[in-house]
């Protein structure tokens, strides 16, 4: 199964593409994990992709694909992917089309996570994230069990830098004009599938499933 996850930054793509992954099998391609992989790790692609990141803005295309195109040739991705955070960009969007009509594939769909704006600051300034595996809590919807410690690997979570009010209203406006023009372009080609995500995070997940053909 190949799928897209859109929404808004704080939609909670992150939250179900963990679950969505498991359920399914399909390794979960996070081009923001990645990214910050590179910065903790120093990397040429870090140090270039950090500025943009730490201000609230889109790395440059030409980068993101490249990386992603490697990302989706390695052996874990031959039954399938789930990709959330690519594509942001209509430039992006053809690309993936263009690579999969290169290798004679078909995305399934895209799932876009409808969350309307007014949800997103609360979502994502109460964000903690884990610095080691990625797992992503909410201080008051989805906190860890034990005391700011994720629950799957003990790190201490963290705020991540661009998760400030001043930011997130930069990458919301980013969504706006350079990634919401995408829900069209699924449209027009009969890949979009809505879920409603202002529902309680198991609630969207049920919606997920039975959107992708299976129930929880
Ligand atoms: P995205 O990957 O789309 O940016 P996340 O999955 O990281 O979003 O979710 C953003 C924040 O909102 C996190 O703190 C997460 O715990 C919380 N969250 C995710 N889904 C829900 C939900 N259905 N209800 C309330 N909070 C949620
Ligand atoms: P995310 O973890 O998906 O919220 O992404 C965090 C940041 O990484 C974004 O605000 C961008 O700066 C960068 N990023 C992630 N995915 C992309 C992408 N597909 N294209 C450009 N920049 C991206």
């Amino acid at each position: 199964m190949k799928i897209v996850l859109l929404g808004p930054p704080g939609a909670g793509k992150g939250t179900q593409a963990k679950s969505i992954s498991n359920r399914y099998s399909i390794p979960h391609i996070s081009t923001g994990d990645i990214f910050r992989k590179n910065i903790s790790e120093n990397t040429p692609l870090g140090i270039e992709a950090k500025g943009y990141m730490d201000n609230g803005q889109l790395v440059p295309d030409e980068v993101t694909i490249n990386m992603v195109k490697d990302r989706l040739q390695d052996e874990d991705c031959t039954s399938g992917y789930l990709l959330d955070g690519f594509p942001r960009t209509v430039a992006q969007a053809n690309a993936l089309n263009e690579f999969l009509i290169s290798r004679e594939e078909q995305l399934d769909t895209s799932l876009l996570i409808e969350v309307p704006i007014g949800f997103i600051l609360e979502r994502m300034t109460g964000r903690r994230v884990c610095p080691s595996c990625g797992a992503s809590y909410h201080i008051k919807f989805n906190p860890p069990n034990n005391d700011g410690k994720c629950d799957l690997c003990g790190s201490e979570v963290i705020q991540r830098k661009d998760d400030t009010v001043e930011t997130v209203k930069e990458r919301l406006d980013v969504y706006e004009n350079q990634t919401q023009p995408l829900i069209e372009f699924y449209k027009s080609k009969n890949l979009l599938s809505v879920v409603d995500g202002t529902k309680a995070i198991n609630e969207v997940f049920k919606g997920i499933c039975k959107v992708l053909g299976s129930n929880d």
